[in-house]
Formats: structure tokens, C-alpha cells, sequence
């Protein structure tokens, strides 16, 4: 049985990220990401935090936009606009969610798709859709770079994905898709989701419930991505997925914490480089 390490793999990435930020500067190009935040949601802090953290890291520089939480739509797509048009800024991040009184999707609708490094955007959507160059959004395409770099081979697998989100769910049905998977799409009306889970060769969990996925939904053998993130009553953290009850079944399984979480934040250092490329290229 394996455990996909998501630290060690988010760490060479970030590292493999690191090298191309410094040849970049030798050909003087530096990098900068905008990162927007309306308000002081204590966990989109820390979210933000960590992203800094990692712009440093990699030697990207972050320009930080700290909003009270009283902003308006207005100023903040004003903030939008100028970061779209600042030639030095090349990603543009909008933490989410946003207050409840700003209209979030005309926010991301306004970032320049050439600078869209969360691939929220419908034209990044689109692309990913049809297979042209853009960019992925970072959890599922983070959890692509786990299955490939552990080995796991998606080509002809049964993949189930439960969940349908924009930003993970949808996503990462399409990137596995993508990669040759025959994928199934589980949500909260499927019917016999035991029975449609336990078919899975690679499941992905990320419905947002602690614990959810105990043996029953799983195949002998199976890979088992747990992209959620829960505290629990002892403020510890745990997935989707009751992995102390189905670790004897499993090929691989991902831990919480310490598996998809870190690659998140790697992969959007990734589309920081990306978007030099894409900002290299015609519009
Ligand atoms: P959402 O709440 O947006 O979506 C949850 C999805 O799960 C919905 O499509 C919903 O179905 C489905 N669902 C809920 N309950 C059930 C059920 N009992 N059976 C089947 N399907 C169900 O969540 P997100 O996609 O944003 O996030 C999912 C999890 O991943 C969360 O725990 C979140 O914290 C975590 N996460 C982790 C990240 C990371 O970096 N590790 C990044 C992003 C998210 P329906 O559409 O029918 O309502």
C-alpha cells in the first residue's frame, strides 16, 4: 500500500517552479502575482498566507491587495482592471469567497483570462473543455501531477469523481478525461453511489463531508484521492474519507493533511510561469 506523499511531491514542484522563476530573471523577466482580499475571513488568511509564502519561495514577487471588508464592487473592479492592465502584474488571484454583498462572478468574469492563474475563468474553463493551452485549476490539475508522479496510470481507468463543483469536482472529471480515464460524475441525487463508487480503479473524494467514504464504497484495491479538508472536534484535520477503515483495501490512498492540500498551492506557483508563456504568446 502507498501513500501518496503530496508534501514531497508539492515540494519538487515548487523547486522545478523555483528554476524556471530564476531562468526567467536571467533573461530579465520577473514575476508577479496580484493577490486580492476583501475582509478577514480567518481561513482565507491563512489560504493567503501561504500563497505568499510560496511566492517567496519561489521567487515570484506578490502584490498584495488587503480590503476592508466594506469594499464595493466598483472598487474592487477597479483594482481588477488596473492589475489587468499593470504590464508588471502577470496572475491575478481573487481569494474566495467573496463578502456576501460583491457579485463574484463578474469579479473573476473581469480578470484578463491571460492572467486567470485560478483557471476560473469561463475562457480557461473553455480551454481546458477542448483541450487548447490555458490554464487548470490548481486542485484538480495538482491532483493529476500526485497520480502521475506516484506512478498511478489513468489510461483506460474506471475514475469516479463524487462532487461537481466548478472548482474541483467538474474540473477534475475533465482533466482525468483528458487523460484517457472512462470517468463517472457522482453528486448528491446519484443513486447506489456505494455501488457506482466501488467500481472505481481511481475514486476521488470531494464532497465536503468528514469521513464519508468508509469501505463500503471501496473496490479492493482502488487509488483513493481525498480532496477534503475538515477540522474535527479535537481541531485536527481529516478528509473525505475514513482512512483508518479503508487503508487495508487500498493500492494508494492520499492522507489529511499532507496530500492534495499542498499541491494546490504548488500549482498555482506552476500557473504564475504559465502565464509568462501565455503572456508570450498572441492575444
Ligand atoms: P462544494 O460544496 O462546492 O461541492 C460539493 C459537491 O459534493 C457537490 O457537487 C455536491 O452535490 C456533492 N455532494 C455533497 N454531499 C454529497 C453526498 N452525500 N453524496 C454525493 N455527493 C455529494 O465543495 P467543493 O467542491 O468546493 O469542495 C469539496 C471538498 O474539497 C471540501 O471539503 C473542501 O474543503 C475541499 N477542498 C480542498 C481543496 C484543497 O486544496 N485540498 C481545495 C478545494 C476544496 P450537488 O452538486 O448535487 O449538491
Amino acid at each position: 500500500m502507498q501513500i501518496i506523499d503530496g508534501k514531497k511531491i508539492s515540494q519538487k514542484i515548487k523547486d522545478e517552479v523555483k528554476e524556471e522563476v530564476a531562468q526567467l530573471k536571467a533573461e530579465g523577466k520577473d514575476i508577479a502575482l496580484a493577490v486580492i482580499q476583501v475582509g478577514a475571513d480567518p481561513a482565507s488568511s491563512v489560504y493567503v498566507r501561504n500563497k505568499k509564502r510560496a511566492c517567496e519561495y519561489v521567487g515570484i514577487e506578490s502584490v498584495s491587495y488587503e480590503l476592508p471588508e466594506e469594499t464595493t464592487q466598483e472598487e474592487l473592479m477597479a483594482i481588477v482592471d488596473k492589475c489587468n492592465k499593470d504590464s508588471k502584474i502577470n496572475g491575478i488571484l481573487v481569494q474566495l469567497p467573496l463578502p456576501k454583498h460583491l457579485d463574484e462572478d463578474e469579479v473573476l468574469l473581469a480578470i484578463d483570462p491571460k492572467k486567470d492563474v485560478d483557471g476560473f475563468h469561463p475562457v480557461s474553463v473553455g480551454n481546458m473543455v477542448i483541450g487548447e493551452k490555458g490554464f487548470l485549476p490548481c486542485t484538480p490539475a495538482g491532483v493529476i501531477q500526485l497520480l502521475k508522479r506516484s506512478g498511478v496510470e489513468i489510461d483506460g481507468k474506471e475514475c469516479v469523481v463524487v462532487g461537481r463543483s466548478n472548482i474541483v469536482g467538474k474540473p477534475m472529471a475533465m482533466l482525468l478525461l483528458r487523460e484517457n480515464g472512462t470517468v463517472t460524475i457522482c453528486h448528491s441525487h446519484t443513486k447506489d453511489l456505494k455501488e457506482v463508487c466501488k467500481r472505481a480503479d481511481i475514486l476521488v473524494a470531494a464532497i465536503g463531508k468528514p469521513k464519508f467514504f468508509n469501505r463500503d464504497y471501496i473496490k479492493e484495491g482502488a487509488v483513493v484521492i481525498d480532496v477534503g479538508i475538515h477540522r474535527n472536534e479535537q481541531n485536527k484535520l481529516c478528509g473525505d474519507v475514513d482512512r483508518d477503515d479503508v487503508m487495508d483495501l487500498v493500492s494508494a490512498i492520499t492522507p489529511v493533511p499532507g496530500g492534495v492540500g499542498p499541491m494546490t498551492i504548488a500549482m498555482l506557483m506552476y500557473n504564475c510561469v504559465e502565464a509568462v508563456r501565455l503572456q508570450k504568446t498572441e492575444r
